[in-house]
């Protein structure tokens, strides 16, 4: 978390510290913000994923069964891609 750092001036021209969210405006923001995407992106992959199970389950109620050739791609696509947004966002922070 290093928010936007030194940027109130001081007397003798340094900067001081922002103070960080709860503390500064502007990073407050931008944490709420972060927190809103990464619900979001939690969302998304949550419905994403359960899309992909429900096609498993159709797939398993077929006499063919289930077979991961038989899986749609597109679906497999929009889980990866709603993964790897919401993993870039679990390992980072503003
Ligand atoms: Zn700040």
């Amino acid at each position: 978390m290093n928010g936007h750092g030194h940027v109130i001036p001081n007397a003798d021209g340094s900067k001081a510290r922002c103070g960080g969210p709860g503390i500064c405006a502007d990073c407050s923001r931008e944490l709420t913000q972060f927190n809103i995407d990464q619900m979001d992106a939690r969302d998304t992959f949550l419905a994403a994923s359960v899309a992909v199970w429900r096609e498993i389950d159709r797939l398993d109620a077929e006499p063919e069964g289930y077979h991961p050739v038989r899986m749609s791609v597109e679906l497999r696509q929009s889980e990866r891609a709603a993964w790897e947004r919401y993993r870039d966002l679990i390992g980072s922070r503003p």
